[in-house]
């Protein structure tokens, strides 16, 4: 026996071992937004009964970066992409097909959208995620320092002091009344008590609830759901890679992914004409700087990592840019301390000369959206295949030129007047800004939309608790439920709303 299927054996339960039994919740994909699900209605109802049906295996046991730098290889060899582009310039980043999803990589900035960010979103639900953030916070372990080995780092006050003196030399940046609104909030379970920096991942949550409520909650893997069955009242059956499974009283709740949403639902409904539709998201470009090390403005030789985040407005259009900042004085002795802190390892092996600090710049900006059954952007999904249609309009790309702009403008302030470099598509450093097209990514991400949230099903998919309309027993989660999607990172606002979904059903 191998020694994943031995882990099998002792958490995840068969198909046969299902059959017949009752549940008051089937959640189909045990990634970020249905392990959030199960976490939070187990604490509010712990005498709940619910089914996990997740489509790929264990792979991972933990986020990619609480494992040994090695690991980092098998994200770019675990991504799928089960749909086909009407536009092939662009594509939508992979989905992660694995228990924990696409959290097992995650680089886990979780912003929280004020409540004019959220336009066109139900007031109820505004209203009401102002109860769940706290909890949430609490379970993903939200901060905003990033610490190595226990310390935070001057660093982070320096870069972040030089950013918020010399806004106005980004001018289309929000207005920050304080230096520390410029803090990038983390999911790092920074706050536990040995101080050990461990980013949030849903597996180890599934694992623990599993051994906490063993007669709770079974999780079945390789349990891919390939359609539905309808009946008056919603949904009856749940059409799987191993067998139908009878939904009896139980509530479906959707949180196997935006696109994946629509593959399962629509050829179900096909009668209703704005599934799919309003198809928005992000597009976003990046930069790799390098300053010389004199610029970093401390005089110390420990590692230290910075992380803030810059929100704004362009041409209608809400922005954001995440800046790492990197000042990494011993080279190869703390690569692994970097590897595990740092929000996007992809270009570790750069940072090892301890003559630069290093500034990793990400810009990303808002795909607005139409609300119609014409709306240009939408997805259809028939049996055999998943389509996205996609393509960027003028004003859109404008907004993309802009944003590449804001990069360079956050360099320089950073730099503080020292000469600024940038990484090169032939990884080499120079003073010219890198070609658009190495700076820009055509992958798209946080698409959302989809199944958007509204008051009827004339001009919405969903009810404001995510049910979808037409059913009496199926909610969705994540961003297919966001009618506008803005530029904030979208993972800490899909679990604020599957925590408050919990709480709705905990009282009844
Ligand atoms: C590299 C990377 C970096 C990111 N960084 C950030 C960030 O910094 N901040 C942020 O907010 N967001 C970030 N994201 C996005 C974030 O990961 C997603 O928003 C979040 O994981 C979405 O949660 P989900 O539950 O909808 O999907 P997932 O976490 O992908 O989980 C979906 C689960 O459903 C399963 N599944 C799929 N289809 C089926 C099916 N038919 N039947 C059964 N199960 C199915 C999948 O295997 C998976 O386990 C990042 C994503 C990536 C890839």
């Amino acid at each position: 026996m191998s020694y994943w299927s031995r882990l099998d054996a002792i958490f995840f339960k068969e198909a046969n071992e299902i059959k017949n039994k009752q549940y008051d919740y089937i959640v189909v994909g045990g990634g970020a937004y249905g392990t959030s699900f199960v976490h939070r209605i187990l604490q509010l109802s712990p005498k709940s009964k619910i089914l996990v049906l997740e489509k790929g295996d264990m792979l991972l046991p933990e986020h990619y970066q609480n494992l040994p730098p090695a690991y980092q290889s098998v994200f770019a060899e675990t991504t799928a992409q089960p749909w086909v582009m009407s536009d092939s310039k662009y594509n939508v980043h992979g989905q992660v097909p694995f228990l924990g999803g696409r959290a097992l990589y995650w680089n886990a900035w979780v912003p929280q959208p004020t409540p004019a960010q959220m336009v066109d979103w139900p007031q109820d639900v505004i209203d009401e995620l102002k109860l769940e953030w706290h909890d949430v916070d609490t379970f993903i372990g939200r901060s905003t320092t990033i610490q190595v080995n226990g310390y935070t780092g001057e660093f982070h006050d320096v870069m972040r002091e030089r950013l918020f003196t010399n806004l106005s030399k980004i001018p289309t940046s929000d207005y920050y009344d304080r230096a520390s609104a410029l803090d990038g909030a983390m999911a790092t379970l920074n706050n536990n008590s040995n101080k050990a920096w461990q980013r949030f991942a849903p597996v180890n949550v599934l694992v623990n609830n599993i051994t906490k409520y063993t007669q709770q909650i079974d999780v079945v893997l390789n349990c891919e759901a390939i359609g539905l069955d309808r009946s008056k009242l919603g949904i009856s059956h749940i059409k799987t890679t191993k067998g139908k499974i009878e939904v009896g009283k139980a509530k479906v709740i959707l949180a196997l992914g935006v696109i994946e949403a629509i593959t399962l639902t629509q050829p179900a409904f096909k009668e209703n004409k704005l599934l799919g539709r309003n198809f928005i998201g992000h597009f976003r470009s990046q930069v790799l700087v390098r300053v010389p090390k004199e610029a970093a403005g401390v005089n110390n030789d420990l590692l230290q990592v910075a992380a803030l985040y810059l929100s704004g407005m362009t041409l209608g259009r809400e922005f954001h840019t995440h800046i790492s900042c990197i000042y990494n004085p011993r080279e190869e002795a703390q690569k692994d301390d970097l590897y595990r802190v740092i929000p996007d390892p992809t270009n570790l092996e750069l940072y090892m000369d301890s003559d630069y600090i290093y500034l990793l710049l990400q810009s990303m900006a808002e795909i607005k959206g139409e609300r119609t059954a014409q709306s240009a952007n939408y997805i259809k999904a028939t049996n055999d295949k998943t389509e996205i249609h996609f393509s960027l309009d003028k004003p859109e790309l404008a907004v993309w030129d802009e944003i590449d702009k804001v990069l360079i403008q956050i360099a320089h302030v950073l730099a503080n007047g020292s000469k600024v470099e940038y990484l090169q598509s032939n990884n080499t450093w120079s003073t010219k800004v890198p070609a658009i097209s190495f700076m820009r990514d055509y992958n798209l991400i946080h698409e959302a939309g989809v199944m958007w949230m509204g008051n009827s099903a004339k001009d919405s998919v969903t009810d404001s608790w995510g049910k979808m309309h037409e059913t009496n027993n199926m909610y969705v989660l994540g961003g297919a439920l966001f009618p506008t999607c803005g530029s904030w990172n979208p993972t800490y606002t899909g679990m604020a709303m599957a925590y408050r979904l919990a709480r709705k059903f905990s009282k009844k």
